[in-house]
């Protein structure tokens, strides 16, 4: 492939990410800190040491490539917005500067409006998806009495900035928590959340495949919904398709993180979370713009085009049509179990050893230090039906409860 990827970010979304790249014969250059997990997936380039908040970095990192994209949107919109509006400066052997452009996938817009929670609930409201009342809120116990007595207790106080894996949330159960709470969040900008009594947690992958944006649906194309489960804030598992979810509130599902997507900037793939409300509503939690966890099973059940190629097609305008702008799965059920980092560094070779031994289980370690709670892999089995699935699953599970931190 002629043209060069900068990825932004080297954690284990960007070394699956290489992994899907390598067969295709695409280049990716990445810019994290030394023998971040990409990079050790990725010994073919020259990389970048250093920070994806680092300007003078990204623009290094521009220099070397045609396009770049992001496993992680925490990072510098603004040398992106100038990376992708003015260029950057290369300085020739001659000593004569030149300005090179460079694509910046999805766009900067799209990254900015994300990074900061709040700011994205106002956009989807703006564009017609609904999400959880939410309101900016100030670091003042004042303020957050004034949410709770408006919207009752609980509610979510949560970062607007910086937030993943639930750090930045903080359940406020009633008026005694919101000292602790503000605590809990010290220095970050905040915004409250109505609590969403959810029966379920959906996810659906969406690529986007043109720059502007369109909320008909058309552009973008989706991956079957999913279903999360989180504990204390952390994805923990996926069920490929949602278990016991109607056709109808399958696609409506699909449609909606359709919607939400076409409403965005740029091209890639985009992680959208959903809600499905005890009434049957669904409503857009966030988005992520990016490949994520809830679609780390494409892999193996949509074998030949997982959200990575997906990633890596749709940002160099390669994507190919799919009938009813779908990509099916292969396998009726798959399910996605994250190993997070246990109490003691070794808690987690039990479950590789008995994951390593199902045949129908795909093992996947990112390379990380285990830290507790730390995602550092994930396992992946692929069934005939979800009761198999669920089977399979389940003392693994026993496993993963048992060893958490
Ligand atoms: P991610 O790793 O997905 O980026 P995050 O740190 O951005 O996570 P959220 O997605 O905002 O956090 O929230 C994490 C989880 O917390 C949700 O998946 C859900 O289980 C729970 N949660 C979030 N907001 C609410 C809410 N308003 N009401 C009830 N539960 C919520
Ligand atoms: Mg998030
Ligand atoms: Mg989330």
């Amino acid at each position: 492939m002629e043209r060069t990827i900068g990825l932004l970010g080297g954690g284990q979304l960007g070394q699956m990410l290489c992994e899907a790249a390598n067969p295709l014969g695409i280049k990716i250059v990445i810019l994290d800190a030394e023998k971040s997990p990409a990079k050790q997936v990725n010994a073919k380039n020259d990389h970048i040491d250093g920070s994806f908040i680092d300007a003078e970095k990204i623009r290094e990192l521009a220099r070397q490539v045609d396009i770049l994209t992001v496993e992680i949107e925490h990072v510098d919109t603004v040398v992106l917005e100038e990376i992708a509006e003015r260029g950057v400066e290369i300085l020739g052997a001659d000593g004569k500067k030149t300005v090179k452009k460079v694509e910046v996938q999805p766009s900067w817009r799209t990254i900015r409006t994300i990074q900061d929670k709040f700011l994205q609930k106002d956009h989807l409201a703006e564009n017609g998806v609904r999400t959880a009342i939410s309101k900016a809120v100030q670091s003042t116990e004042e303020d957050l009495q004034a949410f709770g007595r408006e919207m009752g207790y609980p509610f979510m106080l949560k970062a607007r900035k910086d937030a993943y894996d639930g750090r930045g949330n903080y359940p406020v159960k009633s008026a005694s928590d919101i000292k602790d709470a503000l605590m809990a969040l010290k220095g970050r900008g905040l915004y409250a959340e109505k609590w969403a009594n959810f029966k379920m947690e959906l996810a659906v992958m969406v690529v986007k495949t043109e720059d502007g944006t369109s909320t008909n649906g058309t552009a973008t194309v989706a991956y079957p919904a999913v279903e999360t489960i989180h504990e204390d804030s952390i994805c923990k598992l996926v069920y490929a398709p949602a278990r016991g979810v109607s056709q109808r509130i399958q696609r409506e599902a699909q449609e909606l993180a359709k919607k939400a997507v076409g409403s965005l900037w740029g091209k890639g793939v985009f992680g959208v979370e959903l809600f499905l409300m005890e009434d049957g509503e669904l409503i857009v939690n966030e988005i992520a713009p990016r490949p994520h966890n809830s679609g780390h099973y494409t892999i193996e059940a949509c074998p030949t085009f997982s959200q990575y190629k997906s990633q890596l097609l749709s940002i160099l305008g390669l994507m190919p049509s799919f009938p009813d702008s779908r990509i099916p799965a292969m396998f009726p059920a798959t399910i996605m179990l994250n190993i997070l980092g246990g109490a003691s560094k070794p808690a987690h070779n039990e479950i590789m050893k008995h994951a390593i031994g199902i045949p129908r289980a795909a093992l996947h370690m990112y390379g990380k230090e285990s830290k507790p709670a730390r995602k550092i892999g994930h396992i992946t089995i692929v069934a005939d039906s979800m009761a198999q699935g669920e089977s399979l699953v389940q003392p693994l599970l026993s496993m993963t409860d048992a060893m958490r931190a």
